[in-house]
């Protein structure tokens, strides 16, 4: 399954959010389609970001494609690769989880 987003690295690093722990991606209920971030999705949708169900497996790791809950991606690492996750994404919580 592929992300999207601006000028994506291979792990689904974005123009907006390219540090080491900005791996994951987060699914848009109304697409479908796991975006590296919400500004991505806003440029090039032409709808607005819908958050997911927190149950609807609403991350995807960029690394390694693990799909997560969001119990699962809250505990800040992948539970298949280990990767960290950025901490500072809960920030945005409401936008990309209901
Ligand atoms: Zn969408
Ligand atoms: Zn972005
Ligand atoms: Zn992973």
């Amino acid at each position: 399954m592929r992300i999207y987003g601006l000028d994506l690295d291979q792990a689904g690093r974005c123009i907006h959010y390219h540090l080491s722990v900005d791996v994951a991606a987060m699914k848009c209920a109304r697409c479908q389609r796991y975006y590296a971030c919400y500004q991505c999705h806003d440029a090039l949708e032409n709808h607005r970001f819908a958050a997911s169900n927190k149950d609807d497996w609403p991350v995807m790791c960029g690394i390694c494609g693990c799909l997560m809950r969001f119990d699962q991606y809250q505990l800040g690492t992948c539970p298949r690769c280990g990767h960290a996750f950025n901490p500072k994404c809960s920030l945005h919580g409401q936008i990309y989880f209901k």
